[in-house]
Parts: structure tokens; sequence; C-alpha cells
């Protein structure tokens, strides 16, 4: 068992742990207050090479395999989980294309947008207000015309929505049919789609989120993703890579947390001695660092599976909750060991409480996650043997 980088991936992820330091970490309270896209960051990462790293070489993309995107939303996670949500979305928007659509598609709609001077961006459209975790409810509806697709709906916080010049959207070709009647679209920006409300938030406010409008919006049938009714199949394929990489976002932040808790309790001194020699901060400490740990192996095993084409649904529901459940305790924690200071808008950690947040909830929540993973747990089960047999009346017991 290896459990080393390999030399691409390793310079990868010095290269963005490099650029977190210059380019995130020192900024990232700064920009927050400002409540916007933070586009010369994000500008910057598209230079640096830390965007769009699954697209496929036929597409202008450099191919890149999971693990090495959860290398850059790890290390980008650290210094600021809103712009790494930011600076990754493109991967959750361009997913379904890569998994769904054809090389030609993808040239013809997604290289333009990767290989310019200036990076330009995807949206992820599959939540309405109506069907949150359960997206197999989409109500937008895509009418076939002729040659065309007519597009019907409205979607409520999509990511990068009003940056996007693409986007992705999950819309009903057959209503009667629910979740296997729904289909994936490429959707360029045109006057059809407008942007609504921008959505407010606790945090990750170095991200931005708002409703798209779809108001008649004509795309040419060539901009359906695979074939009708796809669309759920497709989505649910989508959020087994990604959520891995939300589950990177989350390992930076609850290693963050440690880091920052570590340096204030070597330095912070009480009764005569650093809090770090109190067996209640060192003790919280050393579980801090674990849950962190736990979730990079998590994290990078669930994306190694990916790489492998193996299965890996409940591997990634098992990353995505862990990992930001850790994150969410992490930071917590960091709070309380840092005390007042700890609440204090100077210092980096109630940022981080904010932020973690989010992580439990968007791309499946977490009591999602959990039925994703127990599900799978359930269906292995039928066919396990565990080698313990109890016998009763000639059956395995307890009866039914
Ligand atoms: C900042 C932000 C960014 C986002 N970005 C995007 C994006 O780019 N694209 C996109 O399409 N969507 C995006 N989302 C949407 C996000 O994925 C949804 O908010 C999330 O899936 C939950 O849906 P919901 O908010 O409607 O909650 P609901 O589905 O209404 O859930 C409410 C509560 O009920 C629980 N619940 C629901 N069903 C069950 C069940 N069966 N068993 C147990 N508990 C259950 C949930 O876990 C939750 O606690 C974003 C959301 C936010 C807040």
């Amino acid at each position: 068992m290896d459990f080393s980088l390999s030399d691409k991936e390793q310079k990868l992820w010095e290269r963005a742990k490099a650029f977190t330091m210059e380019y995130i970490t020192p900024r990232a309270i700064e920009l927050e207050k400002r409540n916007e896209f933070p586009k010369e960051v994000v500008h910057k990462a598209f230079e640096a090479g830390l965007m769009n790293l699954h697209i496929p070489t036929e597409a202008g993309g450099p191919g890149l395999s999971l693990v090495s995107e959860t290398l850059v939303s790890e290390a980008t996670g650290y210094g600021c989980a809103g712009m790494a949500t930011s600076i990754m979305c493109n991967n959750l928007a361009f997913a379904p294309l890569v998994i769904g659509a054809t090389i030609e598609q993808l040239q013809t709609y997604v290289e333009p947008l990767i290989t310019g001077k200036e990076p330009k961006f995807g949206a992820f459209c599959l939540t309405e207000r109506m069907a949150g975790s359960d997206a197999g409810a989409v109500a937008t509806r895509a009418e076939r015309a002729g040659d065309e697709y007519i597009i019907n709906g409205v979607k409520c916080f999509i990511t990068n929505a009003p940056q996007a010049s693409l986007f992705t959207v999950f819309a009903s070709t057959q209503p009667e049919l629910k979740a296997k009647g729904l289909s994936v679209f490429m959707v360029p920006k045109s006057k059809a789609v407008k942007i609504g409300l921008i959505e407010n938030k606790m945090g990750q406010n170095n991200s931005v989120q708002s409703e798209v409008i779809f108001d008649d919006a004509h795309v040419p049938k060539e901009c359906l993703v695979g074939k009708e009714g796809d669309g759920f199949k497709i989505a649910m394929t989508t959020l087994d890579k990604t959520r891995a990489g939300i589950a990177a976002i989350a390992t930076g932040v609850a290693q963050r947390a440690v880091d920052e808790a570590a340096k204030f309790a070597n330095i912070r001194h009480q009764f005569g001695q650093p809090i770090g020699s109190f067996q209640g901060i060192s003790f919280m400490l050393a579980d801090m660092g674990a849950r962190a740990a736990a979730a990079r192996q998590l994290t990078r095993y669930a994306a190694w599976m990916a790489d492998q084409d193996m299965r890996n649904s409940k591997d990634s529901a098992f990353a995505k909750f862990f990992a930001s459940d850790a994150a969410m305790q992490n930071a917590t924690d960091a709070v309380q060991i840092m005390g007042g200071y700890g609440y204090l808008s100077e210092y980096p950690v109630e940022k981080l409480m904010r932020d973690a947040k989010l992580l439990q909830i968007y791309e499946g929540t977490n009591q999602i996650q959990r039925l994703v993973a127990s599900g799978n747990i359930l269906k292995e089960s039928a066919n396990l043997e565990t080698g313990f047999h109890v016998k009763y009346d000639g059956r395995d017991a307890p009866l039914m």
C-alpha cells in the first residue's frame, strides 16, 4: 500500500498550497466583507492552471485525475472555503458534460470557455425551490420543438450563476416519469437566461449564488447531453465524483482549524503557562488533528476509486459527511480554544465556523449522504457472510 502522491500530484499540491499562501489566505477576511465574487483571485487561479482540471485533453483541458482536483480543493479550502467554491465550481458545472456529452459537444461548448486568456464560468443548475434534496422533483421543463428545445423554469442557489457563460441545466422532458423524465442540457448565456435574486448567506461570502430564470430559452437539439431521460443518472454520477471535492475543501477547513488553534494554544498564556499545556485543550487538539487526518484519507480514497472507474457512491458519501462534520466540529473547537479571540472577526476561526456550516448542506445535505451510505451498507449486507449464525427452528434468527 502506497500513500504517497505521484511526482505530478506532489507538484500540483505544492503549487496549490503556494498559491493559497500568496493570493487566498492573506485576503480572505478582507474580501469576504465585500460579499462578492473574488474575480481577481479566481483569475489568478486560472492563470496558475488550478481550474478545469478534469476536462479531457481532446477538449483542451489537462485531463487530470479526481485525486488532483481534491488536492487543489483542499489547498484552496485551507485558505478560504468561499474562494475554493468559486474556483472549483467549474468542476461541478462541467462534470455532467464530461460524463455524458460527446467529445464534439465538449469541443464546441466547453473548450472555448477554458482555453481563452481569461477564465469563463459554468453553473450547475439542478436545485429549485421545491426540488432540493428531492432532485427528481425538478419542475423546469424542456420541450422539443423541431430542431430545438425550449426551456422554462427557475433554479435557485446556483453558484457562479451571475458570472456564467454556460449553464448545465437539469430539466424535465417527460414530467409524468418524474426522476426518469429528467434530461440535461448545455444552455449558453442569452437574453432568455436571466439572473434573479442573489442569495445572502451566513458564510462562504467569497462565493456568489443566485436564482437563474429560463424564460423560453431556445437551444439547438445538439445541446441535449446523452439521451432524453439520462438526466437523473448523470446528476447522481456527477455528485458521486464532485462530493470528493467538497470533502476536500472541508478537509482544508478542518486542518486550518487545527493549525490556527494550535498556534494560539502555544502562545496564549493563562495561569502562568501556555493554554496548550492544559490537558483539556491538548486533548481537543488531538481529536481535531485525528478528524482532519481521517477526513483527508476518506476523501483521497473516494477520489482514487473514481479514478479507477470503481463505483464510489458509498465512499464519496462517507467522505462528504465525515469531512464536513469534521470541519464544523474542528472550527467550533478552534473558536472555543481561542476563547473570546476566537469569536472576533479579526481572527480567522469564526469565519471557518460560518464557512464550514455550508459544507454540511450543499451538494447533498449530510442527512442525504447518510441515506446514500446506509442504503449501500444495507444492500451489501444481503450478500455478506459474517460467520455468525444462530439457527432457530432451522432458520437464521431472529425471525420475522
Ligand atoms: C450556498 C449554496 C450553494 C449552492 N450551490 C448550488 C449549485 O451550484 N447548484 C445547485 O443545483 N444547487 C446548489 N445548492 C443547493 C443545495 O445543493 C441544496 O440547498 C441542498 O441540496 C439541500 O436542498 P434544500 O436546501 O432544498 O433543503 P431540503 O431538501 O428542503 O432539506 C431540508 C432539511 O431536510 C432534510 N431532509 C430532506 N430530505 C430528507 C430525507 N429523505 N431524509 C432525512 N432528511 C432529509 C435535509 O437534510 C435538510 O436538513 C447550493 C446551496 C447553497 C446554500
